[in-house]
C-alpha cells in the first residue's frame, strides 16, 4: 500500500492504475474473509462447538490467502519486491511455510472433504 502510494511510473503514482488498485482491493478483501473465518473457528472452539471441517478451512484458506497476498505484494513492488533487502519476499516464504506446517494444504482438504462427504463406500 505504502509503495503503491509512493512509486511513480509514467508520471503517475502506480496506485492510480486500475490494475494495481484492483489488486489492493482484492488483497484487502481476501484478508478480511480469512480473518473472519479464523475468528469463527476460534469462537466455536471457545464455546465448545469445535468443528474439524471449519478448523481445517481456517488453517488452509488463510495460509493460502497469505501466499496470494504476498505474491501480489511482490508483483506490485516489481523488481524491488523480489530483492532480499525488502521484507515482502520473506513474507512470501513465511506464508508458503504456513501452507506446509501444522498440516499441509492437501491434508486440510482431505479433512474438509471427509467431513463434507462422510464415509464413501
Ligand atoms: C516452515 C516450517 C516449519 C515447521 N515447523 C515444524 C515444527 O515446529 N515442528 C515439527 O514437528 N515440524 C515442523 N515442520 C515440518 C512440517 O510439519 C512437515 O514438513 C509437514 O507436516 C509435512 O510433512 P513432510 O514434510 O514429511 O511431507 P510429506 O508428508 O512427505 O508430504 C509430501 C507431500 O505429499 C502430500 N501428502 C502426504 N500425504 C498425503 C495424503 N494422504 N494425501 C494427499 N497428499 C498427501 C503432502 O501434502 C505434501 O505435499 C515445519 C515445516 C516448515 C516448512
Amino acid at each position: 500500500m505504502k509503495y503503491a502510494k509512493m512509486r511513480e511510473a509514467f508520471n503517475h503514482k502506480i496506485g492510480t492504475f486500475q490494475a494495481i488498485s484492483h489488486k489492493l482491493a482484492e488483497m484487502a478483501t481476501y484478508i478480511e474473509a480469512a480473518r473472519l473465518m479464523v475468528y469463527k473457528a476460534a469462537w466455536q472452539f471457545d464455546h465448545g462447538k469445535a468443528d474439524p471441517k471449519l478448523s481445517s478451512m481456517a488453517k488452509w484458506f488463510p495460509a493460502n490467502v497469505a501466499v496470494k497476498v504476498a505474491d501480489e505484494a511482490i508483483e506490485i513492488m516489481g523488481g524491488h519486491g523480489y530483492m532480499v533487502e525488502n521484507e515482502v519476499e520473506r513474507f512470501y516464504r513465511d506464508a508458503r511455510g504456513a501452507e506446509i506446517y501444522e498440516g499441509t494444504r492437501e491434508i486440510q482438504k482431505n479433512t474438509i472433504a471427509r467431513y463434507l462427504l462422510g464415509k464413501l463406500s
